[in-house]
C-alpha cells in the first residue's frame, strides 16, 4: 500500500539448477532460502533438537549442524525423532570436515536421515587421501539420493590448489597479486570439486557450491566471478562475520549487493552470538534483509520514525517494540492461518509531522502524541482514520485493533 517511490527493484535472478533438500528448492528460480547453523553440541541430541526447533520456529527453513565424531553421527537420527516428536519438520544439513567419509559410512541412519551434506573441498582429506575420501562421500549422496554443497572457505583453502596456481602464477609474464590468486584459488577449488563430483555421478541438480570469505568486498568479488562461471545454485554467506551490529551490517552490506544483482539461492548470517544471546538472531536478520529488499515476505513490516525531540516520552519507543515482537510471536501461527498476512505494513510513528501520513500508506497506522500536541493518538486503518486512542491503553488497545485486523 505504500505510495513511495518506487526503484526498479533487484536484478533478475542469476538463472541455476535448482535443488531439492527435502522439502525446500533451493535455485532453479525458488524464493532465496534461509538457512542457519545450531551451535550446540550435536552428541548432545536434546539440546540440538531444541535449538533447530528453535531456529524452525523462528523461520529457518533448513538448519545445519556438525558432525564432527562417531558419537554425533549417532546422535543425529535421534535429533530427528525429537523433532518429529515436536512437530517440527525442517531439513537438517550435515557439516563434514576431515572424516566425513569414516561417519557416513559408520552411520548409515545418519546418512539417511540428513537431508543434504555439505563438504569443505580444503579440508576433506589431505595429499592422495583427498580424492579416495571426496569421492567416498560423493559415492554416499549418491547411494542415499542426498544433494552435496561444496563449500570452500577463505580460512582452509586447499593448499594443493593455491600452489598450482601459485606456479601458474609465476609463468605470467604480468603475475596477479596474492589476493588475486587466493581468489581464484577459492573459486576453482569449488568448480573442480564440483566437476569431479559430477565425474563421479552426482548430478548437477544435486550440487550447490559456496565460496565462503570473511571481507566484504573480496565476498562481492568472487561470487561476481564465480556466478558467471557456472549455473549451480549458489549459497551465500559472509563467514566469521563478527558480534552485533559489526556482522549484521557486514553481512547485510555483502549479501545485498549480491542479491541485488541476482545472485544467490539462499542466505545463511553467521553471527557470533553475545554471551546467553539468542541463535535466532541470524534467521531474523537473514529474514529482515530478505523483505526490507523486497525479495521475500515473512513477517508484517513494522515502519517506526527514529524519535526525535519532539516525542514526549519512552512510550513510543516501547510501543514501537511492542508491535514488532507482536507480530514476531504471532507469525507461526499467523502463518498458517491467514495466507498472505506477511504482507500487511504497520506503521508506529511518534508525531504529526510525518505520523499521519506514513500512518495512511500502511495497513494500520498510530500517530502518537508528539510534544505539545492533543493527548491523542490517532489510528488509521487502510487509509483512513479509523479511530483516536487516549488514556493508559494505547499499546494494548492497538494490539487489539492489529489482531482484528489480522482476523478479518
Ligand atoms: Fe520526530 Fe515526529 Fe519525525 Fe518521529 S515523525 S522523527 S517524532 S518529527
Amino acid at each position: 500500500s505504500s505510495q513511495q517511490p518506487r526503484t526498479a527493484g533487484p536484478a533478475t535472478r542469476r538463472p541455476s539448477v535448482g535443488v531439492r533438500v527435502g522439502k525446500i528448492m533451493v535455485g532453479g528460480g525458488a524464493p532465496v532460502v534461509v538457512q542457519s547453523m545450531t551451535n550446540t553440541d550435536t552428541e548432545d541430541p536434546a539440546s540440538t533438537a531444541k535449538q533447530i526447533a528453535e531456529l524452525a520456529r523462528a523461520g529457518s527453513e533448513v538448519v545445519r549442524i556438525t558432525v564432527n565424531t562417531p558419537a554425533a553421527a549417532a546422535a543425529v537420527p535421534r535429533i530427528a525423532e525429537r523433532l518429529a516428536m515436536m512437530g517440527v519438520d525442517v531439513p537438517i544439513v550435515g557439516d563434514f570436515h576431515y572424516n566425513g567419509h569414516q561417519l557416513l559410512e559408520a552411520e548409515p541412519a545418519c546418512a539417511e536421515v540428513l537431508a543434504k551434506y555439505r563438504i569443505n573441498p580444503g579440508n576433506v582429506g589431505f595429499g592422495k587421501k583427498k580424492d579416495s575420501q571426496f569421492a567416498s562421500i560423493i559415492e554416499k549422496a549418491i547411494q542415499y539420493g542426498k544433494p552435496v554443497r561444496i563449500g570452500a572457505n577463505w580460512g582452509s583453502l586447499d593448499q594443493g590448489m593455491v600452489a598450482t596456481l601459485m606456479d601458474e602464477n609465476a609463468q605470467r609474464p604480468q603475475p596477479w597479486d596474492a589476493g588475486v590468486v587466493a581468489r581464484e584459488a577459492l573459486i576453482r577449488s569449488a568448480l573442480d570439486s564440483a566437476a569431479r563430483a559430477e565425474q563421479i555421478g552426482l548430478p548437477r541438480d544435486r550440487i550447490i557450491l559456496s565460496c565462503k570469505v570473511s571481507g566484504v568486498q573480496e565476498l562481492i568479488a568472487v561470487y561476481r566471478d564465480l556466478a558467471t562461471r557456472c549455473d549451480y545454485a549458489l549459497h551465500l554467506g559472509l563467514t566469521e562475520a563478527g558480534m552485533g551490529s559489526k556482522g549484521i551490517t557486514a553481512s547485510a552490506a555483502a549479501l545485498a549487493v549480491l542479491l541485488q544483482e541476482g545472485i544467490g539461492d539462499t542466505i545463511r548470517i553467521s553471527l557470533t552470538p553475545e554471551p546467553g544471546g539468542s541463535r535466532t538472531q541470524e534467521v531474523i536478520v537473514a529474514q529482515e534483509l530478505l523483505q526490507t529488499m523486497g525479495l521475500r515476505a515473512f513477517t508484517p513490516l513494522v515502519t517506526a520514525c527514529p524519535g526525535c525531540g519532539r516525542t514526549t516520552s519512552e512510550f513510543f519507543q516501547e510501543l514501537a517494540k511492542t508491535v514488532q515482537g507482536h507480530v514476531r510471536a504471532k507469525m507461526p501461527e499467523w502463518r498458517v492461518m491467514y495466507d498472505g498476512v506477511e504482507n500487511l505494513t504497520l506503521a508506529v510513528m511518534g508525531c504529526v509531522v510525518n505520523g499521519p501520513g506514513e500512518s495512511k500508506h500502511a495497513n494500520i497506522g498510530i500517530s502518537l502524541p508528539g510534544n505539545g500536541e492533543a493527548p491523542s493518538a490517532p489510528v488509521f486503518i487502510d487509509g483512513e482514520k479509523a479511530m483516536t486512542l487516549r488514556g493508559d491503553r494505547i499499546a494494548e488497545e492497538f494490539v487489539g485493533i492489529l489482531d482484528d485486523y489480522v482476523a478479518r
